[in-house]
């Protein structure tokens, strides 16, 4: 069944703010290269959006209907993944009221299922062919299921050392794996200069507009898991950067809808430090990011060395009076066994490196004991077996 319930009206450019229709596919925006963003009916989504209208819908992102492509959803279950209060990881940290929001428990295992269970829905709609995207990892396998899901062939462009995980999920959802030495960017080179001779729809972070309304469904969810409030403070792992634009444009949305005021939370970016961009680029002061050289960490999702909406992500970070750090692998490591320890939550290093900008933050009384925190723990650890493996193994002096 088609979702009746969407207001969908148009695609909007995010930087010369000029208007496209949503009835064809679309890329980024013809006129100035920049991503595209859906925009709403947002007064005829408030006529049947509502916290009491939300009981009697699916247990998946897609209760938000108004607010997600009009098509019949191309859905795994995905969203509504549980927070979780973290007292013991918090008494460590010195916050009275930390929260995860455990992503790692969408299907294939991260948070990208959201972005590509909207992305793959509109396009199928909309008659794509064939799905391409470069990946780090995780985008990868979310895009092979859900293209197995909508019975469209999909191929999947990856660095050579992606996790294992990804490489074997793929190849099992029955994609086209292309492996190549290099990065994500080279991959999204690749696909570029392969699409149009292959046919293909690429759904890459952010030249897609629909997967942003995927993950911005954790911006609806954040509002009504704390009974229509928002937290002071969403500590976010920032590679493309998509879930942190999302969820600032759903509490925009929201805003519209009068479901919140102009409050917003502080938004944390937190990045690798062998691969820091938007870090960088928050503490010049600058409006964009350059390019980071040689970028390395083994959280393979933080692994952007330019991200295609850096401009925005600083933007909303900057608005929301929010910040930006940096995290060594080491740290996430350590503060990932702290976390599972701690929790029972087996988080992904780059869900780990929340905890560690959580640590510093709270140290510098940048977060206040009693505020609400929220850590989002975008992927489950088990996916980075490799990593794990080499993180828990006994160190060299007991030998
Ligand atoms: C992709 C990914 C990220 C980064 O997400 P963006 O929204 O692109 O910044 C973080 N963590 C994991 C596990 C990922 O797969």
């Amino acid at each position: 069944m088609p979702n009746k319930l969407s207001t969908l009206t148009h695609l909007e450019c995010s930087h010369c703010r000029k208007i496209w229709p949503h009835t064809v596919l679309q890329n980024l925006c013809p006129q100035c290269a920049k991503p595209l963003l859906a925009r709403y009916d947002l007064k005829a989504a408030a006529r049947t959006f509502s916290r009491e209208a939300l009981a009697d819908r699916p247990y998946s992102m897609w209760r938000y209907a108004e607010v997600l492509p009009p098509d019949e959803p191309v859905t795994l279950g995905e969203g509504l993944t549980p927070m979780l209060l973290a007292p013991r990881l918090g008494k460590k940290l010195g916050l009275d009221r930390l929260y995860v929001k455990d992503e790692g428990l969408n299907p294939t295992g991260s948070f990208k299922a959201r972005g590509l269970s909207a992305a793959v829905t509109r396009a199928k709609a909309l008659g794509a062919k064939i799905l391409a995207t470069p990946t780090a990892g995780n985008a990868g396998g979310a895009l092979a299921a859900y293209a197995a899901k909508a019975g469209i062939p999909a191929v999947i462009v990856m660095p050579a050392d992606t996790p294992r995980a990804n490489v074997q999920e793929c190849l099992a959802f029955g994609a086209d794996v292309r492996k190549l030495d290099g990065l994500i960017s080279d991959c999204g080179r690749y696909v570029a200069e392969h699409r149009e001779e292959e046919q293909w729809f690429e759904v890459s972070t952010l030249k897609e507009p629909y997967r942003i309304e995927g993950k911005k469904t954790m911006g609806y969810e954040l509002w009504e898991q704390f009974a229509s409030k928002l937290p002071d403070v969403v500590i976010y792992p920032t590679g493309g950067g998509v879930g942190l634009i999302g969820m600032c444009k759903a509490f925009n949305e929201m805003e519209q809808m009068g479901w919140i005021g102009s409050e917003r939370p502080r938004m944390v970016s937190v990045q690798a430090a062998g691969c820091a961009p938007i870090v960088a680029a928050y503490e010049k002061g600058s409006p964009n990011s350059e390019f980071w050289p040689n970028a390395a960490t083994l959280a393979s999702g933080l692994r952007v060395p330019k991200a295609l909406g850096d401009f925005i992500i600083l933007e909303d970070v900057r608005t929301t009076h929010g910040t930006a750090l940096t995290a060594t692998d080491e740290e996430m490591f350590a503060a990932g066994k702290e976390l599972a320890a701690a929790e029972g939550i087996f988080a992904a290093p780059e869900g780990a490196a929340t905890v560690v900008a959580a640590q510093k933050l709270a140290q510098k009384g940048w977060i206040k004991s009693s505020e609400t925190v929220v850590l989002f723990n975008t992927g489950t650890g088990y996916k980075y077996s490799e990593a794990w493996e080499a993180a828990l193994r006994p160190t060299k002096t007991a030998s």
